[in-house]
């Protein structure tokens, strides 16, 4: 990033609450600010109250490690992100403010004879979709990232999949470009404003409580990620989400030595290197629910080890930051998207690991739901009937360590 990169947006300063809106919005973090942009410019809906218990984008969208990608695994699961990227490279241009979209391929990393099959897979299923994914030999690996170890100890790198559409974008960018655009556009949002409760009548959400004081709405969209669970629970809404810490760390900067993102999800580990020169490192949630946001020695050892088998030259490298978020994992690692039980709550939830690539698609699509009452096609295998019903969208083989 150069210096003079804005730091934070201009929004209108702080109004008091509305008694009612047409439509309330709970979390203020890409999602939600992304629903409200998308319902005030392209449907007319702009009395949307956007209502975050902290700061704007402080939740998942400040703590992701902003790979997007769409080499996923089911029909479903390509359509939709592969529609998430197509829009993810127009907007700056929808901005008009950089949200420094880099578009460096995706290499993930197959050490064994069952995800080689796996890989043929995926890269068939994506180029029938529209995306760019091939498998690629050692020879080619080696070309594309020369500083990568192909001989971990037990683990050799078989091959690769190579997603030449794999990016990275400014994860705060990307909410603030959203919310100064719907804020411009009419959209209030108001931070440190917690939903603490609900007021339901006749099957309907007829009203938040919040730590400001209760809010009378037309309709509610949720889009918590973490807190997900708990949001539903208050509405006995029930869903098979657990909320696991992620967390991630990053190194001092380097000269820039790494352009494409790499991932094995043998080793648990995928790595990048930032704008800045800093090696981010990532990997799979903490193996027990929690909802907590602290970081681990254990993980910062096992993740480190993983990585160093993948670059042992980082070995000498000194870790700047550590963190972590809290995310809401479905069985399918799929999201949960579109209708509740409750007439007029819309929930945007089951975001786990790999929600923020979809920003984009989700604000597009649950505005549409919420301005048209209409559920969008690209969503519908997301609904959470889908858990009764046995159709899960089974991504778990295509997202796990990679996000
Ligand atoms: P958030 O950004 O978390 O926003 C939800 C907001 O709701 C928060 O700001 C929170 O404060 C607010 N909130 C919660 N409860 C209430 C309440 N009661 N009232 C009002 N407000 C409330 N995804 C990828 O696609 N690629 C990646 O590389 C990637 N890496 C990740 C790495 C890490 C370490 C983590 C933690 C996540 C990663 N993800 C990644 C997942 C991604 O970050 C999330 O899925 C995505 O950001 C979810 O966006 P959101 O807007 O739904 O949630």
């Amino acid at each position: 990033l150069s210096s003079d990169y804005p730091v934070e947006v201009d929004l209108p300063a702080p109004k008091e609450l509305k008694p009612a809106y047409d439509v309330v919005i709970i979390g203020g973090g890409g999602h939600g600010l992304a629903t409200a942009y998308y319902l005030a410019k392209y449907h007319g809906v702009s009395n949307v109250a956007v209502l975050e218990k902290s700061y704007l984008g402080g939740g998942n969208t400040a703590r992701n490690t902003a790979v997007i990608r769409s080499n996923y695994l089911t029909s479903e699961g390509v359509r939709f992100y592969a529609e998430s990227v197509r829009m993810f490279k127009e907007l700056s241009n929808e901005f008009d403010f950089n949200i420094m979209y880099s578009e460096r391929g995706q290499l993930t990393l197959a050490h064994t004879d069952a995800t080689v099959r796996a890989f043929r897979q995926r890269a068939e299923v994506n180029k029938h979709f529209g995306g760019r994914t091939e498998m690629i030999d050692r020879q080619q690996i080696r070309e594309l990232v020369p500083c990568l170890n192909l001989d971990p100890g037990h683990l050799p790198v078989l091959a690769g999949l190579w997603h030449i559409d794999g990016a990275t974008a400014r994860h705060d960018a990307v909410a603030w470009g959203y919310a100064k655009q719907a804020a411009k556009r009419g959209v209030e949002i108001h931070q440190l404003t917690e939903v603490q409760d609900f007021i339901v009548e006749h099957g309907k959400v007829t009203a938040v409580q919040t730590n400001r004081g209760t809010v009378r709405c037309g309709c509610v969209v949720q889009a918590v990620a973490g807190a997900s669970s708990l949001l539903m629970n208050k509405l006995n809404i029930k869903a098979p989400i657990h909320t696991y810490p992620l967390q991630a760390m990053v190194t001092q900067p380097f000269k820039p030595f790494l352009d494409p993102l790499v991932s094995s999800s043998a080793l648990h580990c995928y790595v990048q290197q930032t704008s800045r020169g800093e090696i981010v490192f990532g990997g799979g949630s903490d193996p027990y629910p929690l909802y907590n946001t602290r970081s681990t020695l254990d993980l910062k050892e096992s993740l480190l080890a993983h990585a160093i088998e993948m670059f042992p030259f980082m070995a000498g490298a000194k870790l700047m930051r550590q963190w972590a978020g809290s995310t809401d994992m479905t069985p399918d690692y799929s999201p949960i998207m579109g209708h509740s039980p409750l007439d007029n709550y819309y929930l945007d939830a089951g975001w786990g690991t790999w929600g923020f690539k979809a920003t984009p698609i989700c604000g597009w699509t649950m505005a549409e739901l919420v301005a048209t009452g209409k559920t969008p096609a690209l969503i519908k295998p997301f609904a959470l009937e889908r858990f009764s019903t046995f159709r899960q969208v089974n991504e778990m083989g295509a997202t796990a360590a990679s996000h």
